[in-house]
């Protein structure tokens, strides 16, 4: 099963992602997380996309396609995948198409996460991780019990995006609203196009995903 988790920053792309990969054995593909390591290990993309990502913009479309063309590949992708910030501009998504095409495969849904501009700033600037174990809390919703101690693994580092400012998230969302959105059509026209409401409770939104699935695939 291959699916698409499209959303503004914030919308909980990755969350659900995460949980989907679980659930189903499928292999979560975040371009935004592939860049970040790129970025980390100083290779030639990381260089490159840098300085873009620090300003909320995008990295190009040719970029974008080689990376996520090369990952579907990887055996680890071979019960399918969950692509989680890809593709962004329609011309990504019509080079996606060209590309499953190739490679004989095919989309099964695309799940459109609707959440409300303001609640995702909200979202986006609070957000912070565990360094050790990666769960995920937020400064306005859901802080650890004891302050700066994982709930989890009881590690007391925490990271924050360097892309998770006031002002990149707004240049990101508007990103989202002029390139992104316009997939929309894109997909609803082929008739993949499914919606959650992204602002119920991150098991509500589970739960409304897993009912948008092609059900014969889930056994
Ligand atoms: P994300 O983790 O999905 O919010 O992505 C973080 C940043 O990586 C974005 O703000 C972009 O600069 C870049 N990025 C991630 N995915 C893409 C994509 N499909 N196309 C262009 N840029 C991307």
């Amino acid at each position: 099963m291959n699916l698409i988790l499209l959303g503004p920053p914030g919308a909980g792309k990755g969350t659900q992602a995460k949980r989907l990969e679980t659930a189903f054995g499928l292999k979560q593909l975040s371009t935004g997380d592939m860049l970040r390591s790129a970025v980390r290990e100083g290779t030639e993309v990381g260089l490159k996309a840098k300085a873009v990502m620090d300003a909320g913009e995008l990295v190009s479309d040719e970029i974008m396609v080689r990376m996520i063309a090369d990952r579907i590949d990887q055996p680890d992708c071979r019960n399918g995948f969950i692509l989680d910030g890809f593709p962004r501009t329609v011309a990504q998504a019509e080079s996606l198409d060209a590309m499953l095409a190739r490679k004989g495969l095919m989309l099964d849904a695309v799940i459109q996460m609707a959440v409300d501009d303001e609640a995702l700033v909200k979202r986006v600037i609070g957000r912070f991780t565990c360094a050790s174990c990666g769960a995920g809390y937020n400064d306005f919703f859901h802080r650890p019990k004891v302050e700066g101690v994982c709930d989890v693994c009881g590690g007391t580092k925490f990271d924050r995006r360097a892309d998770d400012t006031e002002e990149t998230v707004r240049a990101r969302l508007q990103l989202f609203h002029d390139q992104t959105a316009p997939i929309l059509p894109y997909y609803q026209e082929r008739g993949l196009l499914k919606a959650v409401d992204g602002m119920a409770s991150m098991d509500e939104v589970f739960s409304q995903i897993v009912a948008c699935l092609p059900q014969e695939k889930l056994a």
